[in-house]
């Protein structure tokens, strides 16, 4: 445990300090009781003893041994309330793990693109679920497992404490065994831990074979590659059985030693306290009460190392849970300096902008110009990996350039508060995403209180209604993970009307070659600009027929723009940009 631990263990009690503090005053009270017992035991005993050796007459015997079944009643009682303490225990680490998962899954829709091409999808659900929840990992560990130890804590010093108090020497050698635990523990610790963080890694990596198979399952299935996924399932399965019992091995291995020393440390006590009674040194209550706390002390002794391990465990989900935080979100600056956009979006200008991901040695996008005023529409053309869809994406701020600037209405994009943006923003990605719900739920995906005439408007400007209409549910019809029930074509026009239905300013199309063929497309923007008027639009287009709706070309090579302006202009002044066009013409015939 460091300190980096503790603060954050702090900071989550924090927020749910009239629990803890419940949970404080409960421990107490629960531990209280059960180191009461033998303490009244050992009285009854004493005093039966005395009464016996005494000759006490009958009455006044019978008075003391009330006055001892009282004192049980009211601890009866307490111990009722205390009854309650394991359950608040339980109650509080679901609440912990509430709003752990909650927390993170936010930290993680703040981050930007890099942050999920960095994490494995199946990496970040094993953090949000299996780190998170049960033994020993953190959501039982910063709850049960602290206030267990706290309560063992407890009654280790209490037992002791009494045990001192009745008989020292005997008391010294219970202790005997504490260094040796100790030490133990300190041993295999450092093992424990790489183990554990390796255990968590093959889960991780077990959910990502899950999630690459789900999703790409037609492709599995029309490379027929089940076999050899199988291979890989297996492998991943393999690498966690492995890890997993390493980890089962050390802890049973810790258990077996801790509970063999503290086996042979009670067979001591018995026979040095045995003696002690013979010689008449102690009475047979102070030997009973003393075993009864040695009794006692075995589990609190045996499940504090036991605590320090799964603490161990839980540190190292901690520190993935950390990860996430820690990995930079998409805006350094603070929300309050983030601009509102409150007018409609006039001008998008780049100056100069230029982008590099990550993994790539050379950037993508290369000191890139171009104005697009309110109402124009833009194609950008070039050839396979020339940085079309990452201009696009630098514009909805999915990514941020490393160089130059986005301006929005002249305000430096950087400034601006990204979510406003994309409200304005109905993005068709290259490859649309849909959600597993209906296609109704991923048209209306992201707009509250859709508007109903609208909705009905748009499945007739994409030309999918009459396909929608072949489906027995219509568009209430589940489409599946990821649309696996529709066509490429379909997905993408879906994809369209859910960029049209947040009504948007700009509207950015990523290669929608494959939804509509030529006479389609004209249908569309006739539509669209029957239903929104001049839309500002961003079309990346294989197909030059698309030509004909826009006001200008930007014709990309290698991340640079090559040619720049209208149609009519290149194609008659720019050599490249005819010859793109020329060879695009062959090669689309
Ligand atoms: P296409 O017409 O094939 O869709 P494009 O012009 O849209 O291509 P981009 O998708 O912007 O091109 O890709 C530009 C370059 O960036 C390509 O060389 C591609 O390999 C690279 N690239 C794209 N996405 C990533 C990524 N996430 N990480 C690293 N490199 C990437």
């Amino acid at each position: 445990m460091n300190n980096k631990h503790v603060k954050w263990i702090i900071r989550e009690w924090s927020e749910h300090q009239f629990f803890v503090i419940l949970l404080v005053f409960m421990t107490i009270l629960s531990t209280s009781v059960a180191v009461a017992y033998p303490f009244i035991f050992k009285n009854l005993l004493d005093t039966l003893q005395k009464v016996i050796a005494e000759n006490t007459a009958y009455n006044e015997a019978m008075e003391k041994i009330y006055r001892i079944c009282w004192i049980l009643v009211i601890v009866g009682v307490v111990k009722l309330i205390s009854a309650f303490y394991p359950a608040l225990r339980a109650m509080m680490n679901l609440s912990f793990e509430y709003v752990l998962r909650k927390r993170y899954f936010q930290y993680m829709l703040e981050k930007d693109f890099n942050f999920f091409l960095h994490f494995r999808t199946g990496d970040l659900v094993t953090r949000l679920t299996n780190d998170i929840q049960d033994f020993p990992r953190i959501g039982w560990f910063i709850c049960s497992g602290i206030f267990r130890a706290f309560d063992s804590f407890i009654k280790i010093s209490f037992c002791l404490g009494m045990m001192f108090f009745m008989n020292w020497k005997l008391t010294m050698m219970a202790v005997i065994p504490l260094p040796l635990m100790i030490v133990m523990f300190y041993v295999t610790s450092e093992r424990l831990y790489k183990n554990f963080q390796k255990n968590q890694e093959a889960i991780s990596e077990i959910n990502n074979q899950l999630e690459m198979t789900f999703s790409g399952i037609r492709i599995i299935k029309s490379f027929v590659c089940e076999d050899k996924y199988k291979r890989f399932f297996h492998d991943a399965l393999e690498n966690r059985f492995k890890t997993e019992m390493k980890v089962v091995k050390i802890n049973t291995f810790l258990h077996l030693i801790y509970e063999y020393i503290d086996y042979f440390a009670m067979i001591g006590i018995i026979l040095f306290g045995g003696y002690l009674v013979v010689k008449g040194e102690i009475s047979i209550g102070t030997f009973y009460a003393f075993y009864t706390y040695l009794s006692m002390l075995i589990y609190p002794i045996l499940d504090l190392p036991q605590l320090f391990i799964s603490g161990k465990q839980a540190f190292v989900c901690i520190d993935r849970l950390e990860e996430i935080k820690d990995y930079p979100a998409q805006h350094k600056t603070s929300e309050s300096d983030l601009v509102s956009i409150t007018n409609p979006i006039e001008h998008i200008r780049f100056e100069h902008v230029s982008f590099i991901y990550e993994n790539r040695k050379t950037p993508v996008v290369n000191s890139v110009n171009f104005q697009v005023d309110k109402g124009q529409k833009i194609l950008i053309v070039g050839p396979a990996g020339a940085g079309k869809s990452t201009v696009l994406g630098l514009l909805s701020g999915l990514y941020k350039p490393i160089e130059g600037n986005i301006y929005i209405n002249d305000e430096n994009i950087e400034h601006l508060n990204i979510d406003d943006l994309r409200q304005r923003i109905g993005f068709v990605p290259q490859e649309p995403s849909l959600f597993s719900g209906t296609i109704k739920e991923n048209i209306t995906f992201g707009v509250e209180n859709p508007d109903m005439d609208l909705y009905y408007q748009i499945i007739e400007a994409v030309q999918i209604k009459d396909e929608i209409d072949q489906f027995t549910d219509k568009d209430l019809t589940k489409i599946g993970q990821k649309g696996l029930s529709l066509s490429g074509g379909q997905k993408q026009r879906i994809a369209i009307a859910r960029a049209l239905m947040k009504k948007p300013e700009i509207l950015i199309l990523d290669d929608i070659t494959a939804s509509l063929d030529a006479q389609k497309e004209e249908l569309l923007w006739e539509q669209i600009s029957k239903l929104f008027g001049d839309l500002t639009a961003f079309i990346v287009s294989h197909r030059l027929s698309s030509l004909r709706y826009v006001d200008q070309v930007i014709l990309l090579d290698s991340g640079k723009v090559i040619a720049h302006g209208r149609h009519e202009d290149l194609i008659t002044g720019h050599q490249k940009y005819q010859e793109f066009i020329f060879y695009h013409h062959l090669y689309s015939k």
